[in-house]
């Protein structure tokens, strides 16, 4: 049992870095000046060019039980589990949180428009666990945002955080450009948003249910997000540049639109791919 077990974290491990999947591990945290950077939605992960993340990868036993920890099992007794603990007391984390897959393109769950939460349920502990599985999810993976239909739930929550060590991985020019800083975590249900102005941005973004691509999508430059937060006071949030993107592509996720569904035509491509040349005819990057 216990094999089968660590047969499976041990699959995972190399499944997830074949396909360049976002991690926080000791191995993804190398900084090599090949990287690439993932311009939204994770962290820099090494290219497959580098034939060094891959012996590395194949190579970090070591790291394994923290960073493979994918589903946290009631016998699990890893670094996390204090940080749940500290959530749910120790008897619940210990119990009840298995932490969700996140749902893959392809499924249609991501299709559906999500429904709205009962104002007076967001303090009940079935909408309080939803908001801290997808905390949990989302810094597990790690990425900038995610919306409740990306953990199979169709409910309209979302939750996004830009920290100044996910932005230090990206290239300056880039963050400059994209007008990308840090704001603490947002927790927003029922989001309503408004695009404000008519200026827009062109820039490459990826999703975690699209795993190791990207692509270009047209974006609103600022955006009014009114909701409720994690307590249900009402909430309201002025957002520009690459924050403005974010709320754009989970709020897109509760109508179950995918970046996929809106994407610049032909500038789908994989992450290793992410710095050639756009394909003759296509917008140029940047605000308009
Ligand atoms: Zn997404």
């Amino acid at each position: 049992m216990a094999m089968e077990r660590m047969k499976l974290m041990v699959s995972r491990h190399h499944h997830h870095h074949r396909f360049l999947f976002l991690c926080k591990s000791s191995c993804c945290k190398r900084k090599t000046s090949s990287l690439i950077l993932s311009p939204i939605w994770g962290c820099p992960s090494s290219t497959s060019r580098s034939s060094s993340s891959s012996s590395s990868s194949s190579s970090s036993s070591s790291s394994l039980p923290n960073s493979s920890a994918w589903r946290i099992s009631s016998s699990s007794k890893s670094s996390s589990s204090g940080w749940l603990s500290s959530v749910f007391g120790k008897k619940e984390a210990a119990a009840a949180f298995v932490v969700p897959e996140i749902v893959k393109a392809g499924d249609p769950v991501l299709h559906e428009a999500a429904e709205e939460v009962d104002v007076e349920e967001i303090g009940s502990d079935r909408i309080q666990k939803i908001i801290e599985q997808m905390i949990y999810v989302l810094r597990k993976a790690p990425g900038v945002g995610l919306a409740a239909p990306q953990i199979a739930i169709p409910l309209r929550i979302i939750v996004l955080e830009d920290t100044k060590e996910y932005i230090s991985y990206a290239r300056k020019n880039e963050v400059e450009a994209q007008d990308r800083r840090p704001f603490d975590l947002l927790v927003i249900v029922n989001p309503k948003l408004k695009k404000k102005g008519n200026k827009s941005a062109l820039f490459f973004e990826g999703c975690l249910s699209v795993d190791g691509f990207r692509a270009v999508v047209e974006r609103h430059l600022e955006v009014e997000v009114t909701g409720f937060d994690r307590e249900g006071r009402p909430l309201k949030v002025d957002a520009s540049g690459w924050q403005a993107r974010i709320l754009q592509h989970e709020c897109d996720h509760l109508d179950g639109t995918i970046y996929v569904d809106k994407l610049v035509p032909r500038t789908f491509r994989t992450i290793e791919n992410l710095d050639m040349p756009l394909p003759v005819g296509c917008p140029q990057l940047g605000a308009r």
